[in-house]
């Protein structure tokens, strides 16, 4: 009895430190979609393809369940590509692409969890390319390694959990807007949705994390300080998790705000801070942990 005991707590502390946050998995997702292959991954675009297909590659190796619209992770939407920065109008009519998993606990309430992928595209004269690393390469690749760990850790959360990523971010957030107008999950179980942007310019030295909506998170502020954050509010402003504000479950934009480069040809991969990041995803798995806690749900009793 004694040495299955000692073998039981050898094999569950491996399993454990094996779904701990793994920073070179974090910078190797982010080398992969701002690399100049992928052209600034401008939604419509075959790199964004590329790209999705990268993601759901990763999101499907960790057994989630497909929730696109079309055909298995991926949720494509029409729009009217932007001609020029600002155009309100838009050219010609294009698909983009979300992608969708789902991660099934079997629990009654659901965590969304979404961030977007694309990004500016090439320079008008073609000459360069915009590589997004901190926005929001960054936050796509902490969903990926939030999944990794929800998925394939031995402890099952008491949330079913829905990642999503957005393309058209930066076409006027045709992506978040389309998904929240038909959403393949029913809303009415959604818990509270987190909204990564630019997570991986965090200032050691400040600790400062940015929100928009925090304050509807009661277990927020304690999580907070256990990890040392200082919270500071976003100005009230468009982005993805606007498309959400209609719905009676909370949406909370995270960022660690712009790394002080404010030129987005030079948002490169090598001015990240990927223990930075770490530590930001180290508060999400624990404000989910926490709000289990306070106000949770049922669950039935195998994860399969
Ligand atoms: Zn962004």
């Amino acid at each position: 009895m004694r040495f299955f005991l000692f073998f039981f707590s050898i094999v569950f502390s491996i399993s454990v430190c094996a779904q701990q946050i793994n920073v070179a998995k974090l910078k190797a997702h982010v080398n992969f979609l701002s690399n100049k292959k992928l052209k600034g991954r401008l939604t419509g675009s075959q790199q964004e393809l590329t790209a999705a297909n990268y993601i759901a590659k990763n999101l499907k190796s960790f057994g989630l369940i497909p929730k696109g619209n079309i055909s298995s992770y991926y949720y494509s939407y029409k729009f009217k590509q932007a001609r020029f920065a600002g155009d309100t109008v838009g050219g010609k009519l294009v698909s983009g692409i979300n992608v969708v998993a789902y991660l099934d606990n079997h629990c009654d309430s659901t965590i969304i969890i979404s961030a977007h992928y694309d990004h500016l595209g090439l320079t008008t004269d073609q000459t360069s390319y915009y590589p997004g690393a901190n926005d929001n390469a960054s936050g796509v690749a902490a969903l990926i390694e939030l999944a990794r760990h929800f998925s394939l850790n031995k402890r099952k959360e008491k949330f079913n959990i829905l990642f999503i990523c957005f393309s058209g971010h930066e076409q006027d957030f045709v992506g978040s807007k389309s998904f929240s107008e038909k959403p393949t999950i029913d809303f009415s179980f959604v818990k509270f949705h987190l909204n990564l942007d630019k997570l991986g310019s965090l200032d050691n030295a400040r600790n400062n994390l940015f929100f928009e909506g925090l304050d509807k998170i009661s277990v927020a502020e304690n999580v907070l300080n256990e990890v040392g954050f200082k919270k500071n509010d976003l100005p009230i402003s468009t982005s993805d998790a606007s498309a959400f504000k209609n719905y009676s479950f909370p949406t909370v934009l995270i960022s660690t705000g712009n790394n002080g480069e404010n030129n987005p040809l030079k948002d490169e991969v090598k001015k990240l801070n990927f223990e930075g990041e770490k530590k930001v995803m180290i508060f999400i798995t624990k404000l989910i942990e926490k709000q289990e806690e306070v106000s949770c749900c049922t669950c039935q009793k195998n994860r399969e």
